[in-house]
């Protein structure tokens, strides 16, 4: 059981490391509580090889068995300096960790662009782990958070500034609904009838990597193995094949419904329901009986 601390405070969950020093988990699954967090302070800027040189210092300090931190870019980048600089392993984009042996760990991971599935043997005195983002149910758990402050002094390198892309309402990692659009859209325009629909659902625009190849939408945009990886409650598929690679990024998707004129396709495969039909027809049917349910 991997125990992870999910802040409501991007800023915190982007920089939150956990330190555990017994067994991992909530009490009533044999953790024994002794897990703590740290995180760096507030407005620090981002400097990898600095902030896991902060890290190892309360590592060698507390001496945890199990440290983790999300499997984001960040969390990754984070704890790959560390497992350098203490000579350890790392184990990224977790999904469970069965039990530990010794030195040896038991640990699921996520590979392949969410394609294969892997257990594996991690050997090492201390666990250094990422957790796969949307893999494991955040728990609620009472920890004071310990701020470090890296030293920057002589710093290789320090994100001076960061530009967040604009998006015109939610986010697509967090979106409840996305409405995501493949080639068979056609073209930039034919996105229309996408965000219109998304934007009556409260959803978020997502795209194949055809469309983005294209330049039809941005990268941002992008759901897959090299795009975005989104669990939301309902993923509504516009002509899209169904590629592997795409399936990697939406496979978290609590319901799928895939509109395609082929029946063939394999995005039908997937998806628990499917419109077989074309997504300039079927997309703003569906707006319309959204706007006629809702007196529009
Ligand atoms: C290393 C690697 C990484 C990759 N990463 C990603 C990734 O992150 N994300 C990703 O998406 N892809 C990724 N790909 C590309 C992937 O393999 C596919 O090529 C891509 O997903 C295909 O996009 P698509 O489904 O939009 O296009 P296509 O496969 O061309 O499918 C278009 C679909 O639209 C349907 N269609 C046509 N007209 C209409 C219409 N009027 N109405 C409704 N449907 C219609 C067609 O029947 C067809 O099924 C990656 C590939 C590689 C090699």
């Amino acid at each position: 059981m991997l125990a992870f601390i999910e802040s409501t405070d991007h800023e915190l969950s982007q920089q939150a490391v956990v330190f555990a020093r017994g067994c991992l988990g909530p009490p009533d699954e044999g953790g024994d509580g002794t897990v703590s967090v740290v995180a760096v302070a507030d407005g620090t800027p981002y400097a990898p090889a600095a902030w896991a040189q902060a890290i190892v210092g309360r590592i060698r300090e507390s001496a945890p068995v199990v440290v983790l931190a999300p499997g984001t870019d960040r969390g990754n980048e984070l704890l790959a300096h560390v497992a350098a600089i203490l000579d350890l392993p790392l184990a990224a984009n977790c999904t469970d960790l069965g039990g530990r042996g010794g030195e040896v760990a038991t640990v699921s991971r996520v590979r392949w662009g969410g394609s294969l599935l892997e257990v594996a043997h991690v050997h090492g005195s201390r666990l250094l782990l990422t957790v796969a983002p949307h893999a494991v149910p955040a728990a609620p758990i009472e920890v004071p958070v310990e701020l470090l402050t890296p030293d920057l002094a002589g710093a290789a390198a320090v994100v001076r500034e960061r530009v967040e892309v604009s998006t015109a309402g939610v986010s697509l990692a967090d979106a409840p609904v996305v409405v995501s659009g493949g080639r068979g859209v056609g073209s930039a325009e034919g996105f229309a009838v996408i965000e219109e629909l998304a934007a009556l659902l409260g959803g978020a625009v997502g795209c194949s990597r055809a469309v983005t190849s294209a330049g039809w939408r941005p990268h941002s945009d992008q759901v897959g193995q090299t795009g975005t990886k989104i669990s939301p409650e309902l993923y509504i598929a516009c002509g899209i094949s169904g590629a592997t690679q795409h399936m990697a990024g939406c496979k978290g998707a609590k319901k799928l419904l895939a509109i395609n004129p082929d029946a063939e396709a394999s995005i039908f495969a997937s998806a628990d329901y499917g419109v077989i039909g074309d997504l300039h027809t079927v997309v703003p049917a569906i707006s319309a009986e959204l706007l006629k349910a809702r007196g529009a």
